[in-house]
């Protein structure tokens, strides 16, 4: 029996919003296990726990047919991988950084510099395109204290809060890529794994969709109805049902994360009374 074979990253900053999403598309991986892969119920697949770092190589040679990994490591393994969804978690940015009082007027001031970095393919891709020639120091950690030893000049690295930065004297100067965790896949996966990858990737952008969307109920005389209708189209339309009281109704739609108070502000100044806002688990469509 062919499973379809994940690579999650064993401990980290991933591992965490990888099995909850998995977990949300009904694949259940059980809690706190020490094992280096197991097998899921209620789906035919394997979840094999590596080290990110690995993960790139292991979907590239056929070991694990598909994995959640941060871009940034896509990026820097370059393995013949593809990406087949963007996450949405384990945002970070890849920049350069600086010790605190050294500010160059642009990046062209950045030529000949020494910059301490464990992403030398992304940084040294990054210079070339802007025509700039740097001294690449690859360290595999704790790049941040290289410029307080005299090892380098500036440092590249990822930086979410800024928190490790500030407390090492550096500040950011420029981001040089913004990443997220994407589903990765390998190139030559047999046909009965492709299905499987198809209807995890379903399920996934159902998960998605209903993260960015709300649930929305809410009352309005009828006369209101056709002008709070054009601000919420809802899936394909909305519902609207009677209310006991004479000549109002209740309107349900779905509304998006991204101009949700605007909308809301624009339906109540047209009437919408008592509105309520409910996650929504999971949209199919
Ligand atoms: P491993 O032991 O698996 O090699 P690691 O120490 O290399 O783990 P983590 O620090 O767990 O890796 O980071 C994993 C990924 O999380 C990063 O490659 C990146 O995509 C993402 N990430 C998000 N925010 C941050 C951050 N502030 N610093 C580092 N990585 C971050
Ligand atoms: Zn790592």
């Amino acid at each position: 029996m062919e499973k379809l074979r994940i690579a999650v990253q064993k401990s980290g900053r991933l591992s965490e919003d990888s099995l909850k999403l998995l977990k949300e598309c009904g694949i259940g991986v059980p809690a706190g296990n020490n094992q280096l892969k197991i097998s899921t119920e209620n789906f035919d697949a394997e979840i094999l726990f590596l080290r990110d770092d690995d993960i790139p190589e292991y979907v590239q040679d056929g070991v694990a047919d598909i994995g959640f990994v941060g871009e940034n490591v896509v990026l820097e393994k370059n393995k013949e991988t593809e990406i087949v969804e963007r996450l949405g978690y384990g945002k970070c940015r890849l920049s350069i950084a600086l010790p605190k009082g050294k500010k160059p007027k642009n990046i062209q001031a950045l030529d000949g510099i020494k910059i301490a970095t464990s992403y030398p393919i992304i940084l040294q891709g990054w210079l070339k395109k802007n025509k700039l020639k740097a001294d690449i120091h690859e360290i595999s950690g704790s790049v941040e204290i290289a410029p307080r030893i005299g090892l380098a000049d500036a440092i590249c690295d990822l930086v979410s809060s800024g928190s490790t930065l500030f407390s090492n004297e550096l500040y950011e100067y420029e981001t040089i890529l913004k990443s997220e965790a994407v589903l990765i896949s390998g190139k030559n996966i047999s046909k009965k794994r492709t299905a499987l990858l198809e209807q995890l990737l379903f399920r996934i952008r159902s998960v998605k969709k209903a993260k960015y969307n709300k649930y929305v109920l809410l009352n309005a005389p009828n006369s209101s109805i056709e002008k709070i209708c054009k601000y919420l189209p809802g899936i394909n339309s909305p519902t609207i049902v009677p209310l006991a009281k004479e000549g109002w109704s209740s309107i349900h739609s779905v509304i998006g994360e991204n101009d949700f108070w605007n909308v809301i502000e624009k339906i109540k100044s047209a009437g919408a009374e008592g509105i309520l806002i409910l996650p929504i688990e999971k949209i199919i469509e």
